[in-house]
C-alpha cells in the first residue's frame, strides 16, 4: 500500500491529482421577497451615500428586474446543473434553515413545494443537498439538530455536511455543535473577505480542539474560492478569473481539494454577468486538469476511509518493527 501522506499523491480516486468540491449556498430562491428588497434598497441607499453611483445603478435593476419579472425558482438550478454537467462535474448546495423573518434570516420554507422541485433536480443529478444554518442559532447543537432533521422531513435523504450562512465560524465550538447535531462534515472553513486557502489548509482534515489538542470526528472541507469575496471589488470577467486561478493553482500543484463556492442567485444575472462567467471558464480549466470531483459527502467518506487505512497501515507497520 502506498503511504498516505497527503503530499505523496495518491491521494485521491484513480490516481486524479488532485480533488474538487463544487458548491453553492442557497440564500435565496425567491426574487419577489421582503427582506431581499430591503436589503438592497439599505444597499442601494449607502452606495449613493459613498457616491458609488454604477453600483447603486445595478443594485437598483436587479431589483426592479426581480420585483417586475421574477425569475422561476428553478432557473439557476437547471443553468447551474447545465453548466456542471458539461464536464460530468457534480456538486452540492447547502440549502438555508434558520430563523425566518429576520434580515439574516432564511428567506424561504424549507417546505415551500418549489424548493422540493428543486431539490429533485439536484438528486435526478446525483448532487447532494446539505443545511445551511448556523446564523442566529448559531454554535447550537440541538438548533443544529433541528434544522437537519426539518431539512430530511422536507427533502427526503440524509443530511451529512453543513456550511453556516456568512461563513460563522468559531473554531472548536462550531464543530463540537455540528458534530454532536450528527453531521459528518463541515465547510465553512475559509475566508469571508479574499480568495485562498486559510491558514494554508489545502486537504480536508479533520476537526480538532486546540485546547486539549483532541481530533474529532468531523471533518472539515476548507474554501479556496467564494464568489463574494472574488467579487469583492468591483471586476470585469477576464480579471477574476485570474484571481480565482491564483488561490486555485497552489492547492492543484499541492495535490489538494479545491473547493468553490458559488451562490445560486448570481446566475442569468445581467448585472452580475461576470459571476457566472467566471464560474463557467473557471469549470473549463479545473477540467482540463482532470480532477476527482465529487459531492462533500462523497468527498468526506473518501478522505474518512482513506486516513483509516493510513492508521491501520501505521499500526501494522509498528507491529511489524516490533
Ligand atoms: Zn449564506
Amino acid at each position: 500500500m502506498p503511504p498516505l501522506d497527503p503530499h505523496e499523491g495518491a491521494a485521491w480516486p484513480g490516481g486524479a491529482k488532485f480533488a474538487l468540491f463544487l458548491s453553492h449556498d442557497v440564500d435565496k430562491i425567491f426574487d419577489r421577497e421582503l427582506f431581499y428588497a430591503l436589503a438592497a434598497l439599505n444597499r442601494i441607499r449607502r452606495l449613493i451615500s459613498r457616491s458609488e453611483g454604477r453600483r447603486a445603478g445595478r443594485t437598483l435593476r436587479r431589483l426592479a428586474r426581480a420585483l417586475v419579472s421574477p425569475k422561476a425558482p428553478e432557473q439557476d438550478f437547471r443553468t447551474i446543473l447545465d453548466i456542471e454537467a458539461r464536464h460530468g462535474f457534480r456538486s452540492t448546495f447547502f440549502v438555508l434553515h434558520d430563523r425566518r423573518w429576520r434580515r439574516r434570516g432564511a428567506r424561504y420554507d424549507v417546505e415551500a413545494p418549489a424548493l422540493r422541485r428543486i431539490a429533485g433536480m439536484i438528486r435526478a443529478a446525483d448532487g447532494e443537498i446539505g443545511l445551511h444554518g448556523g446564523y442566529y442559532r448559531f454554535n447550537q447543537a440541538a438548533a443544529y439538530r433541528e434544522s437537519r432533521e426539518t431539512l430530511q422531513a422536507a427533502l427526503g435523504g440524509e443530511i451529512v455536511g453543513i456550511r453556516n450562512h456568512f461563513l460563522r465560524f468559531s473554531g472548536a465550538e462550531t464543530w463540537a455543535a455540528q458534530q454532536a447535531a450528527g453531521f459528518r462534515y463541515d465547510s465553512t472553513f475559509g475566508y469571508a473577505d479574499r480568495t485562498g486557502a486559510r491558514e494554508g489548509r489545502m486537504f480536508p482534515f479533520f476537526a480538532e480542539d486546540p485546547a486539549t489538542g483532541r481530533k474529532m470526528e468531523l471533518l472539515e472541507l476548507p474554501l479556496t474560492v467564494m464568489d463574494v469575496a472574488l467579487f469583492r471589488e468591483p471586476m470585469e470577467g477576464p480579471e477574476a478569473l485570474e484571481a480565482a486561478w491564483k488561490a486555485i493553482e497552489p492547492v492543484i500543484a499541492a495535490g489538494g481539494l479545491v473547493t468553490l463556492l458559488w451562490h445560486n442567485d448570481y446566475f442569468n444575472e445581467p448585472e452580475y454577468r461576470e459571476w457566472q462567467w467566471t464560474y463557467e471558464q473557471l469549470l473549463v480549466r479545473l477540467a482540463e486538469q482532470k480532477p476527482w470531483c465529487a459531492p462533500g459527502a462523497e468527498i468526506a467518506a473518501w478522505w474518512r476511509k482513506r486516513s483509516a487505512e493510513g492508521s491501520r497501515q501505521s499500526a501494522d507497520d509498528r507491529t511489524h518493527r516490533s
